[in-house]
Order: structure tokens, then sequence, then C-alpha cells
């Protein structure tokens, strides 16, 4: 069986850089394989969390194919090695380009400003909150919370914070990034920091005053990417502390609230919910007429209200999408010659519906299971465990992968962050019953139809 190991590795290598593979791939051993359960040792848990995001899911779905099965992993972790193991020199000549490495500070997105923000009943708050919190920073929303679904504005907001307060302050340094390049830069400085002479700068005390002493406003959008990641959120939590002390101004963007983190240390959520908390919700038909409008505008395109008022009955799932169908009219109408009249979108607003899986999106499944059930979607997402509930997460989470071909952990994230091995296992448990209740075969396509419908 330890043979399956090596072939669904060996299979993905060819798609990783040597030094990657050298670095993250061959040190990950395989210890046992049996009835759907691997036990694999990493040389440290950087190394774990590293790899268990970057190669993890496909060599797992590789394997899945191979065996037609699917497997949950377990990880052993030398106790003794809270620091990263020492890289062999052969290999460290590869990591040169990584020691240099660091997120850019001027990250701020120059399309993403209050000026461009529309403003609806769903984000009135958040808008609100978030221009409060531009214009005197630190000082009392510390710090600001911004959650709600993909899609919706929530990068744009954080973002137009940034510009808010450079306009303001210009002297001040901003630091924008993601929660991935915290986790990135924070797991790089710790493996490379082995390979320094001990008389130079420690790589982790300069990414230690990177973020907790020289920012005077710090960003971090989608903060739920800490999930799982133990050491990372010790860092985090250090960083967080901090700056809170020094009063600089901390806004994170989330995709669920803070008490709903799973795989987020409380000791972080309840840091996350000191200040002020907001959501950003689905703009309604009003708000994105309003959209469409604003971004044509932009583009100075020509979009009749008829036309916009269309999109936006069609297109409801989020901003991007309604972004995504602007494309598509403007460069099917320059291709064509067409005007972009009623008609016209209603030819292209069907081809989008029908022939792209944007018509699937999970949070479009995830409500559609949760009405059918009549349970609530913060339920569904959630943790709990009844039956009444859990057999109906089961299902949305088998038709997410269905009908969006979305990635195991991508559905995991969507479900509250479960891990990709749960989902993995929900899906199998699904297609098994499917094949053996005609009832359930009824539930799912009835399922399926409404979807289809929408
Ligand atoms: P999220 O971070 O919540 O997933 P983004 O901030 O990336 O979503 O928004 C997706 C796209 O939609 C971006 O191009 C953004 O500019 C646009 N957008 C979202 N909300 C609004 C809004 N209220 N007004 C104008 N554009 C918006
Ligand atoms: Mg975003």
């Amino acid at each position: 069986m330890i043979e399956l190991w090596g072939e669904a590795v060996r299979s993905i290598e060819e798609r990783v850089k040597p030094a990657n593979r050298d670095q993250w791939l061959r040190p990950i051993e395989c210890l046992a394989i049996s009835d759907g359960h691997i036990r694999l040792r990493a040389p440290n848990r950087y190394h774990k969390e590293w790899f268990e995001d970057n190669f993890l899911p496909s060599i797992l779905e590789n394997l899945r194919i191979r065996a037609q099965r699917s497997f949950a992993v377990e990880f052993e972790v030398p106790e003794e090695s809270p620091m990263p193991a020492k890289t062999p020199d052969a290999v460290g000549e590869s990591l040169g380009d990584v020691a240099a490495w660091r997120p850019t500070p001027a990250g701020l997105d120059s399309r993403y400003t209050f000026e461009s923000f529309v403003v609806g009943a769903r984000n009135q708050f958040g808008h609100a909150a978030a221009r409060m919190v531009a214009s005197s920073p630190g000082s009392k929303y510390n710090p600001l919370f911004l959650y709600g679904g993909v899609g919706l504005g929530k990068t744009h907001l954080l973002h137009a914070i940034g510009h808010e307060i450079h306009r303001q302050h210009p002297d001040w340094k901003i630091t924008v990034v993601t929660c991935e390049q915290f986790v990135t830069h924070f797991i790089r400085s710790m493996m490379m920091n082995q390979r320094r002479q001990p008389s130079s700068v420690s790589l982790m005390e300069e990414f230690r005053s990177f973020y907790r002493e020289t920012p005077d406003v710090l960003l971090i959008d989608d903060i739920q990417f800490l999930a799982n990641k133990d050491s990372t959120q010790d860092e985090f939590f250090h960083t967080f502390n901090a700056l809170h002390l020094a009063q600089k101004q901390i806004v994170l963007t989330c995709d669920k609230l803070p008490a709903e983190l799973p795989g987020v240390e409380e000791r972080l959520q309840s840091r996350f919910a000191w200040g002020l908390i907001a959501e950003i919700g689905h703009p309604d038909l009003e708000t994105r007429v309003a959209i469409l409008k604003r971004k044509a505008e932009r583009e100075k395109m020509a979009l009749s209200d008829e036309v916009a008022l269309a999109v936006a009955t069609v297109i409801r799932s989020n901003v991007r999408e309604l972004e995504g169908a602007l494309l598509q009219l403007s460069a099917r109408s320059s291709i064509t010659g067409r005007s972009i009249d009623k008609k016209f979108a209603d030819e292209v607003l069907q081809d989008l519906v029908s022939a792209t899986p944007q018509g699937f999106s999970i949070e479009a499944i995830q409500r559609e299971v949760a009405t059918y059930f009549d349970i609530k979607l913060h339920d569904l997402r959630g943790p709990k465990r009844l039956q009444s509930v859990a057999r109906p997460r089961m299902i949305a989470m088998y038709l997410a992968r269905k009908l969006t071909g979305s990635s195991f952990p991508e559905i995991g994230g969507r479900f509250g962050g479960k891990d990709h091995s749960t989902v993995i296992s929900a899906v199998k448990k699904i297609e098994n019953l499917l094949a053996q209740d005609p009832n359930l075969r009824s539930v799912v396509s009835t399922l399926e139809s409404h979807l289809r419908q929408r």
C-alpha cells in the first residue's frame, strides 16, 4: 500500500519545481496506509502546515482516483523539533530567491477606493464603519472586523481604508497583506532563519519588526486562512497584541464571524471581536443595478437601465459575478458588432447562466439546501453534529463538488473551515447512499432541478 503514496507523490512531482520538490515533498515520509487512513511524518510543524496547504490536496485527489476511495490523513511531527530542521546546503542554494521575499507593503489596489464603492442597504453599516476607522484610525474601533461572503466587497473596503488613511497621513506606514501572505512570510522566515550566519540579523526579527513595530496600520485580508495553522496563529496573536497595545489600527476581513471560525484559537477569536464587527451582505436588486451602472460608466460602456435591470435580476450571487457579466456583454458586443440592447443581453445572460459553472455557486447550493430542509444557513455551514443538520450538510457538500467542481479544501472552507478530509468523506458517503436509497435520490434530483432553474 505504501507504494500507492509514492506513486501519487511522483505524479504531482512533475508539476513542482525541483527546488520545491526537494525541500517540501521529499522530506514527507509515509509511515502507513490502511483502511482509508494515512499516517505521514513531517520534519516539523511548519513543514507540515506548508505541505498541507500546498501539496496535500492534489496528492489526496490523485490517491482517491488511484485507490477509488478517500483517505483521512494524520501527521506525526517530532516533539523535540519546535524549530525547523537544518536544510542541507544543496537545497539551501535554491532558496536564495526566497530569502529576500516580502509581501509588498505598497500593495493597495488603486481601483478599490471609497469613491468607487456603491453603498446599498446591505453594506451600509460596513461602509460607515470603514469610513469611521479611516478617519480616526487606532482610536475607537480596533480591530475593525469586516465579514461576509465572497465577492461582496470586503477587499474593496479594506483597501479603501488604506487609501483614505494614506491621503490623510502620507507619512504613515500602511501594511496590507492577505492572510495567506502573512502565513507564507512567517513560515519562510522560520525556515530560512536556520540558514543565516549567527551574526546577521535574524529573519524572524525582521519578520517581527515588519509586522509588530513598523506599521501604523495593519490591513489583513481573509483572516479565515489562519484556520488550523497553529504556529502562525501563535505568531499572529503576538503581532495583534503588540499593535493593539500601541493603538495602531488593525482591520481584518473574513468570510465568517469570529466565533464561527473553526480551527482558530479562542484567544484570537475573542480579540477579533474586541472592536467593531460589521457584516457586508448580499447586494439587493437596487444596489446591483447601481453597481452595474457605476461600472459601465467607468468603462465608458453604454448600458441602458433596461439592460442593467435584466443583468441585475439574473445575476444575484455577488458583485464579482456582476462584473463578469458586464465584461461578457462588452466583449461579445465588440466581437459581434451588435449593440447592447435587451435582446442581446438576454441571449448573453442565457449563455452565462446555463453554460458556466457560475450558475452554481457553493453559496447558492447552501441556500437551496438550507431552504429545502428548513434549517438555518448558519447551522448548515457550522459545526453542529445533529443528524438533522449533518445529513443536509453532507448533501450540500456533495452537490457543491458535483455542480461547481470546486476543490475539497475550497468546499471545506465554505462550510466553516472544515477539513478537506471531512468533505471527501461526506461526498463519498452520499455517493454510496445514493446507490441504495431511492428517497435520497429523489431529494438530490429535486434540489438539482431547483438549482438549475434559478
Ligand atoms: P470580497 O473581498 O468580499 O470577496 P471584493 O472586494 O474582491 O470581494 O469585490 C469583488 C469585486 O466587486 C471587486 O472588483 C469590487 O471592486 C467589486 N465590488 C464589490 N462591492 C462593491 C460595491 N459595493 N461597489 C462597487 N464595487 C464593488
Ligand atoms: Mg477578498
